[in-house]
């Protein structure tokens, strides 16, 4: 009997999802030939292809930018607001679809990606209250019959380039008020979790952001680099690490532009003798762990002073076991994988590099990652690192935490104040009069007593000091609202006008 040669069963691979730009209204395909690989972090695969944008689709963008601004800054503060509260909304609808895109691209687990939406939607509320916030000041009579005023008016095309971990919020940090003020945009998304940026677009459009308005441009630094040279382009803000943003700056301000930078950072949290350990381990772990350590405002080191230390990595040790680490998509999952396997690797190299400097590995997130082919690494503990390690000078952007050990309040300010970035900080203590102290002479731009994540609410500004900042504007808030418009102070005198007809309708606005 022969036996018939049976064709070996072929596993179809999945078809790559093609991720383009957006501009004028409309989705555009790429045209330079050149794209990126879009990840599913928790499985390992690449599950899309993202383009890659030369100059001249740059240039379209900023064109397409720069025609619809005149109609756009044109258009009624009181119809932007309907806009504003319009796009409100939807977003609001859609807040799972956004937070589904976080999921499968940057990896963090859905709960927390539906924060970030939410944290975004904040600011976008914000922005819906333009009216209140571009008013102006007015003196009458300063002279005789001469009155000042001034008015707040939008800068022109403005472009926003962020950062892979905060793939729906950053960007509404900046479109949100700078559309509001009445410019239009164009923004450059990180190439490693783009989809959000589209579905922003059609959110926008469906909420009647005319074309042309909001444009999405992908890429990598071919797209920056021609942003920061358009003369088209009046400001630049962006969020990312500290390199490029100090490039950023620098460019961009030499080119004449407006520029805020936010870098990275490397968070402290300082833990007193008399703070509640129990309460001082939870937050640490939450805010050292959250989103893989992912997060620009994550402790990334707790500064132990005098003998709070033992009790209190004992504390944070023992909660360790309790974190489920798994696919984002699981409700059972608290932590997702990291971005990508090359910063995998990069963040479980620490695991070497610190313990052959002299810490101690407490935990090793190698040996308690998932199986499989995910970007996974499990919650890590370093205990006794110093200031010389790696492990302490590397803003190690993932699930490592260092624990340094210090006498006395005053070295764990002066640590604090030491380090290049000055990001985000915490003090956990009971003693108000401390606390007060350290919030006065600490050298970050954010500081929480007794919370460990003080990221500002949308109505305050966020932004770091030192080399987590270039530029004089934070962002979101007020600041933003300064960031995205210019003043204008206009002196008049007027002839008496007799201008006056009848008309006994009620007010309208439009
Ligand atoms: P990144 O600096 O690598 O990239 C940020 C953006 O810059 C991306 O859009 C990227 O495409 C672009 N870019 C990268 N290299 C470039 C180059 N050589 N020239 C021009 N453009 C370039 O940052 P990331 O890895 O996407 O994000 C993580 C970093 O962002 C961390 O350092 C984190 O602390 C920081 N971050 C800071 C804040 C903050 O508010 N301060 C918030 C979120 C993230």
């Amino acid at each position: 009997m022969t036996e018939l040669a049976t064709a070996p069963e072929r596993a179809e691979a999945p078809e790559l999802k093609r991720i383009s730009h957006w501009i004028d209204g409309a989705r555009v395909p790429g045209s330079s030939g050149r794209t990126g690989p879009v990840y599913n972090p928790a499985q390992g695969r690449q599950t899309g292809e993202v383009d890659f944008a030369s100059v001249e689709e740059v240039d379209r963008a900023v064109a397409a930018a720069k025609a619809a601004f005149p109609a756009w800054r044109t258009l009624s503060l009181s119809r932007r607001t309907e806009l504003m509260f319009r796009i409100r909304e939807l977003v609001h609808q859609r807040r799972e679809d956004l937070a589904r895109l976080l999921t499968e691209e940057h990896g963090k687990v859905l709960s927390d990606a539906l924060g970030e939406v939410q944290r975004g939607l904040e600011v976008i509320e914000y922005c819906c209250g333009i009216p209140e916030l571009l008013k102006g000041g007015f003196s009458e009579q300063v002279s005789t019959g001469i009155d000042v005023y001034s008015i707040r008016q939008p800068l022109g095309v403005v472009a926003g380039i962020t950062p892979f971990n905060f793939p729906a919020m950053v960007p509404m940090w900046m479109w949100a008020p700078a559309l509001a003020c009445g410019n239009t945009f164009v923004l450059k998304p990180s190439e490693k979790d783009p989809s959000a940026s589209l579905l922003t677009a059609e959110l926008l459009q469906e909420a009647g952001v005319p074309d042309g308005v909001f444009n999405v441009i992908q890429g990598d630094r071919v797209a920056v680099e021609r942003l920061l040279e358009h003369p088209d382009v009046e400001a630049i803000s962006f969020v990312g690490s500290t390199p490029i943003a100090r490039h950023i700056y620098e460019t961009g301000t030499r080119n004449g532009k407006r520029v805020q930078a936010l870098g990275g950072a490397k968070n402290h949290m300082v833990v007193l003798p008399d703070a509640d350990i129990g309460m001082a381990a939870d937050a640490a772990v939450s805010a050292a762990y959250g989103s893989a350590g992912e997060r620009c405002m994550a402790v990334s080191v707790v500064v132990a002073v005098g003998d709070v230390a033992d009790p209190l990595v004992e504390a944070i040790r023992e909660r360790l076991p309790k974190i489920t680490v798994g696919d984002g998509t699981d409700p059972s999952s608290e932590m997702g994988p990291l971005v990508t396997r090359e910063h995998r690797d990069k963040v479980a190299s620490y695991l070497d590099s610190a313990p052959a400097q002299g810490a101690t590995v407490l935990a090793d997130g190698r040996q308690t990652a998932p199986e499989g082919d995910g970007f996974f690494l499990g919650v890590s503990l370093l205990d006794n690192v110093t200031p010389a390690m790696d492990a302490y000078k590397d803003e190690i952007f993932g699930p490592v935490l260092s624990i340094v050990r210090v006498n006395t309040y005053d070295e764990a300010l002066q640590l604090v104040n030491d380090n290049p970035y000055g990001n985000g900080t915490a003090i956990f203590t009971r003693d108000g009069g401390v606390a007060r102290q350290f919030q006065f002479d600490v050298n970050v731009g954010m500081v929480g007593i007794n919370v460990p994540i003080p990221v500002p609410v949308a109505f305050y500004s966020f932004g770091g000091w030192k080399d987590s900042l270039f530029g004089d504007r934070h962002i979101y808030g007020p600041e933003g609202i300064e960031f995205y418009t210019r003043g204008k102070v206009v002196t008049s005198r007027w002839p008496d006008p007799a201008t006056s007809r009848v008309n006994l309708g009620f007010p309208q606005t439009r």
